[in-house]
């Protein structure tokens, strides 16, 4: 039986208003793939037998996105931006990354075949059903990827396609076929060519992925060595680990990095996070994660007020989470306190202390380093005892420490 896809209203009426231009147009890629295996789609993109300049003529509101690639994105009355891209077949690609062309065809199958794997290469019409030129249905219910023509050449012309191919199988649990795998594994190599955003962005996808048990063959094919061979190296020893703690950590991307970067050491993810131009702020979570991960974290208010004052509450969880997985501890206790401190609203670093620089400075103390050294040690002070978290106590507190005393 003939299945039947529900599309957003507003993607049926792009079609229509194309078909009664004259044009042809279809859904295509991702979201036919999403919605034969009832997953949310994320873009539902359009594929049409109109030059981008006809397109244009035939909606009020769009803007050129990629118009050189022949895509034309329309704003529509759901408030939702829908790309519309004209037939278009890809000759050579010198540079395993990008065709060094973009010709316009007006034959839908052409443009079908150009596409990665035969489960993107379905385009759907409410009235004619399905154009599935290559299988893309059948693979879909075997849960196969399978690359669209010669997977070995598909592969040259562009290497992101390789980790395309992983990236699915771990989002989708499906398995790749094999002499795509193969081909995957000959052409390895061609992965260097890729910048490091786009070899970032499919690992993060990869490493957030429903599947993990399908990730050893990011290690097992050699593609990941033919990257960062020190890292393939221990996911080789260590990866049966890893893909089951993998299942137990949190979906925060800094700390699926953590985890699979556990066995190189703080030197060696820092090259990794480099390679791969990571922004700012994971990277830093990572490696808190990486460094405190396998340290003791003893059950202890005044630790765990400490920890979270320097790192922020929700990292403090991930690292207690983090940790209970790598090192198999129970951390419940640990973790409970967290909740308590936070619950209770103790005071765990400067910002949250009841008195401040001005306050001090209203009596006596001069700003600068001296300063700095009294706000600390009162911050410790309440990190022991929350309750000396009041304006008065901790203006006693200095008054005596003025007069000589410790605080
Ligand atoms: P998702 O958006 O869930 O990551 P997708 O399949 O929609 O998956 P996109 O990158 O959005 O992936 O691309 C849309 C479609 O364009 C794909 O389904 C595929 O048909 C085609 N496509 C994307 N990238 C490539 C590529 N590198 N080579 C060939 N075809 C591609
Ligand atoms: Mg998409």
């Amino acid at each position: 039986m003939e299945r039947e896809i529900v599309m957003p209203h507003a993607a049926a009426k792009i079609l229509k208003t194309l078909n009664v231009g004259g044009y042809e147009a279809y859904i295509v890629g991702g979201c036919v793939r999403d919605a034969l295996l009832g997953r949310e789609a994320g873009d539902w993109d359009i594929t049409t037998s109109a030059k981008p300049e006809q397109v244009k003529a035939l909606f009020t509101h769009t803007f050129d996105t990629g118009i050189a690639h022949g895509t034309v994105t329309v704003v529509m009355e759901d408030g939702n931006n829908y790309e519309v891209t004209t037939y278009r077949t890809e000759t050579t690609y010198s540079d395993c990354r990008h065709p060094d062309d973009v010709i316009f065809t007006a034959s839908l199958e052409e443009d079908l075949k150009r596409r990665d794997f035969t489960m993107n290469a379905i385009a759907y019409h409410p009235k004619e059903g399905f154009r599935d030129y290559f299988g893309g249905r059948e693979d879909i219910d075997r849960q196969v990827i399978r690359g669209v023509g010669d997977p070995s050449q598909r592969f040259q012309e562009d290497a992101l396609r390789m980790l395309r191919a992983l990236r699915f199988s771990v989002q989708l649990g499906f398995s790749i076929e094999k002499k795509t795998a193969d081909a995957l594994k000959e052409n390895v190599s061609l992965i260097q060519k890729i910048s490091a955003e786009r070899i970032r962005m499919e690992l993060e996808k990869m490493l957030l992925g429903d599947f993990p048990e399908k990730m050893p063959f990011l290690w097992e094919s050699g593609l990941l060595g033919a990257l960062f061979p020190q890292w393939a190296q221990t996911l080789q020893e260590h990866g049966n680990t890893f893909i089951d703690q993998l299942s137990l950590c949190s979906r925060r991307p800094a700390v699926r990095w953590a985890a699979a970067l556990q066995w190189i050491g703080e030197a060696g993810a820092k090259a990794v996070f480099r390679a791969l131009k990571f922004d700012l702020a994971t990277e830093k979570e990572a490696l808190l994660l990486l460094r405190l991960g396998p340290s003791v974290i003893p059950a202890q208010k005044v630790f765990l007020r400490k920890l979270i004052g320097q790192i922020g509450p929700e990292t403090a969880m991930e690292v207690l989470r983090m940790q209970s997985i790598l090192t198999q501890q129970d951390l419940r206790n640990q973790m409970e306190m967290v909740t308590e401190i936070l619950a209770d609203g103790d005071c765990c670093s400067l910002r949250e202390l009841a008195v401040d620089g001005k306050v001090l400075l209203s009596v006596g103390i001069p700003g600068g380093e001296e300063m700095g050294k009294i706000l600390k040690k009162l911050l410790a002070l309440v990190q022991e005892e929350p309750a000396m978290n009041e304006r008065d106590t901790l203006l006693e507190a200095v008054k005596r420490y003025q007069e000589g005393e410790e605080i």
